[in-house]
């Protein structure tokens, strides 16, 4: 008797632990300071939509850029190691002798990232024309990054982190491929699927012929094991893993040429967490070869079944593109490339047939991943006008992530503060749903990895929600 009691005691104390949290969040939803307490130590898993360049913050670039005499474009901002022949270029050693050096860290800190935004330039281009400029401080001294995401991500209780690291460097020779630029645009704008799957198919042999296989060899066994093995990186607080990635304002030779050789990558090495598509989807190269591009994944996908992806789709906004541009690429990205996730879906509320789509996505497990700092950063979308509420309702599966939390300003910690205060029915189980979620719908290819991260979840959370049993 004794001991069913004792039973009945500790069950109904690990209840109340929950409840306590629950209660307490509950309690705290409108203060923005109470609940980046409550979030910043709650446990909070992984972050699977990260790029690893926007999510370096600008301090430490900016000191190496200054540490190495970079020069600097008094115009645009940009750094270059060399002095470019063109623009108005001056070393940091002589911007330090003209007394001008904090008058240009602060122009940069505010070029770089959106540190004191005023809305004197368009927020898009400020964010997506910063990569450029940081650029050459991050060329080379992947290691002093990824060490800083570590220590901030173990600092603010994120197990997990899946980056989007570095393209794959190639220098194959493409100039006699040429021609199917042409050719794949035309079958293209008569969306003759046919067409295009016969064309990439014989890029694909002459791909192979060029040996494609030597670049993601290359890539996966000098740069990322080497790497990650090097800094031990994974340890019993955290786990690192890395997409490939191509850039979608490339001509279709030359991202097909990468893409094909992500997957080899990806299909190869363990360390990799399959395949993502990036840059401004408004782009005029973004747009015009969408359809395209969501063949090629198609193709990929053929010729590399195991290989997951998941694809920036629907990061648009009324005003950003026409109308009609808000209508088919969620749609695509699932129903043609067959994504495995989406990033961003923001345009969902404007796809033709959305709620067909939404309960698509709910029934077949493909997970939205929600960047809301980001969203109302780009796009100006957020509170509900941002469709997080429409993904909850249809029981998509949802991820919270930070997208680019270096040039955002912003962490992972804020994701959840943000989710709290501007969506107050999303209860705490739900969001404990989501940082569950975001370690099973990761793409970690080793299951033992993978079930580790969640037994550690849960030795998280009962530290955490222990907390609230004790006050
Ligand atoms: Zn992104």
């Amino acid at each position: 008797m004794t001991r069913i009691i004792t039973l009945f005691c500790i069950f109904i104390t690990q209840i109340g632990f929950s409840q306590t949290a629950e209660s307490y969040l509950e309690k705290i939803r409108n203060n923005e300071a109470l609940l980046t307490a409550f979030f910043q130590q709650m446990p909070k898993g992984g972050d699977l939509h990260h790029h690893f360049s926007g999510s370096i913050y600008a301090e430490p670039l900016l000191e190496r850029a200054i540490a190495k005499n970079f020069y600097l474009n008094l115009e645009t901002l940009a750094v270059s190691e060399t002095k470019p022949e063109k623009g108005n270029w001056i070393n940091f050693d002589s911007i330090k002798k003209l007394k001008k050096l904090d008058y240009y860290e602060q122009q940069i800190m505010q070029t770089w990232s959106v540190k004191d935004y005023n809305g004197s330039v368009p927020s898009d281009d400020l964010f997506f024309d910063s990569f450029m400029k940081f650029e050459p401080t991050i060329a080379g001294h992947f290691a002093e990054g990824m060490l800083e995401l570590k220590k901030r991500a173990i600092t603010e209780n994120v197990s997990y982190i899946e980056t989007q690291l570095s393209t794959i460097p190639c220098d194959m020779n493409v100039s006699d491929l040429t021609d199917f630029n042409t050719k794949l645009r035309q079958a293209s704008a008569q969306k003759d699927e046919k067409a295009v799957l016969k064309l990439l198919d014989e890029l694909y042999k002459s791909l192979q012929r060029k040996d494609a296989k030597k670049y993601a060899e290359d890539f996966n066994t000098n740069f990322l094991a080497k790497l990650h093995k090097d800094l031990k990186i994974d340890d019993e607080r955290f786990t690192m893993r890395y997409q490939n990635f191509v850039l979608r304002f490339m001509e279709p030779v030359d991202l097909f040429k990468n893409l094909v050789i992500a997957f080899i990558s990806s299909n190869e090495s363990k360390l990799t967490a399959g395949v993502n598509i990036v840059s401004p989807e408004h782009g005029e190269n973004s747009m015009k070869d969408y359809w395209l591009h969501m063949v090629m994944f198609k193709y990929c996908h053929t010729k590399f079944p195991d290989v997951k992806y998941t694809l920036h789709a629907g990061e648009l906004t009324l005003g950003l593109v026409q109308p009609e541009d808000l209508t088919w690429h969620i749609n695509d990205a699932i129903h043609v490339a067959g994504a495995n996730r989406i990033g961003h879906g923001v345009d969902i509320a404007y796809e033709a047939n959305s709620y067909d789509l939404l309960n698509y996505m709910s029934k077949n497990n493909i997970p939205i991943e929600i960047n809301l700092a980001s969203n109302e950063f780009i796009l100006k979308v957020k509170e509900n006008r941002h469709p997080f509420t429409l993904y909850k309702e249809f029981n998509v599966p949802i991820v919270i992530s930070t997208d680019d939390a270096g040039i955002l300003r912003s962490n992972m910690t804020e994701q959840y503060v943000l989710l709290a205060k501007r969506y107050q029915d999303v209860s705490y189980a739900t969001i404990k749903q989501y940082v569950y979620n975001s370690i099973n719908f990761s793409f970690i290819q080793d299951a033992s990895v993978k079930k580790q991260l969640l037994k550690d979840l849960d030795s998280r959370f009962k530290t955490f929600e222990d907390k609230f049993s004790k006050n």
